[in-house]
């Protein structure tokens, strides 16, 4: 019998309790991770939900769990961020000094779609799967991507979800909609060892 699959939703801020929600739909169990005692057990693989980046990296340092989860993420835990937790992975920001984890090899630029796309939805296919519903919400965009970066979708040239590795990041919010196909996704990284 397969065991029960546990990922961590980092919840110090933003739209976590949606993504467990979404997991529990696929039969996973979450974990709200919000001290560094939650991280024990280790998660089989952690989520980092939208919301507000900048705030979410200041309660990250605060709290103590940055420096438990940078090297999770180094060793190969299987990780997802949507939108502010896809800027707290990037590599680099386009328009904006600062930096979080900074483990992936891809530049986005924050808030990318201006004011009046500001929050819209739309379909697009994900990693040749199908079509999928992307919600944006004052989300970012994947302005380049090094040569290890799998491109796993694309809304208007732009990409929106990519991999590397055991990281998976999207601009759009799946946990937002009932389509919880992006999340299987994530547990097949995880049940594949990612
Ligand atoms: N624009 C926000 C940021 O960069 C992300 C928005 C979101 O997660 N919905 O922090």
């Amino acid at each position: 019998m397969n065991r029960t699959i546990t990922v961590g939703v980092v919840a110090v801020q933003g739209a976590f309790a949606e993504h467990c929600r979404t997991l529990g739909k696929l039969g996973a169990s979450a974990k709200e991770i919000r001290s560094v005692s939650d991280l024990s057990p280790t998660p089989d693989g952690l989520i980092f939900p939208g919301g507000e980046s900048t705030a979410q990296g200041k309660l990250l340092r605060e709290s103590g769990l940055f420096d438990m989860i940078l090297p999770l993420i180094k060793g190969g835990l299987p990780v997802y961020g949507t939108c502010a937790g896809m800027v707290l992975l990037a590599g680099r920001i386009e328009n904006d000094d600062r930096k979080h984890f900074a483990a992936m090899d891809i530049t986005v630029r924050r808030n990318a779609y201006g004011r009046q796309l500001g929050s819209f939805m739309t379909t697009g296919d994900f990693a040749g799967i199908g079509d999928v519903p992307m919600y944006f919400i004052r989300a970012p965009y994947i302005s380049s991507a090094g040569k290890d970066v799998n491109v796993l979708s694309r809304w208007d040239g732009k990409i929106t979800a990519a991999r590397e590795a055991n990281m998976l990041v999207t601009s759009f919010h799946p946990e937002v909609t009932e389509d919880p196909t992006v999340h299987s996704y994530f547990l097949s990284m995880i049940s594949q060892g990612h």
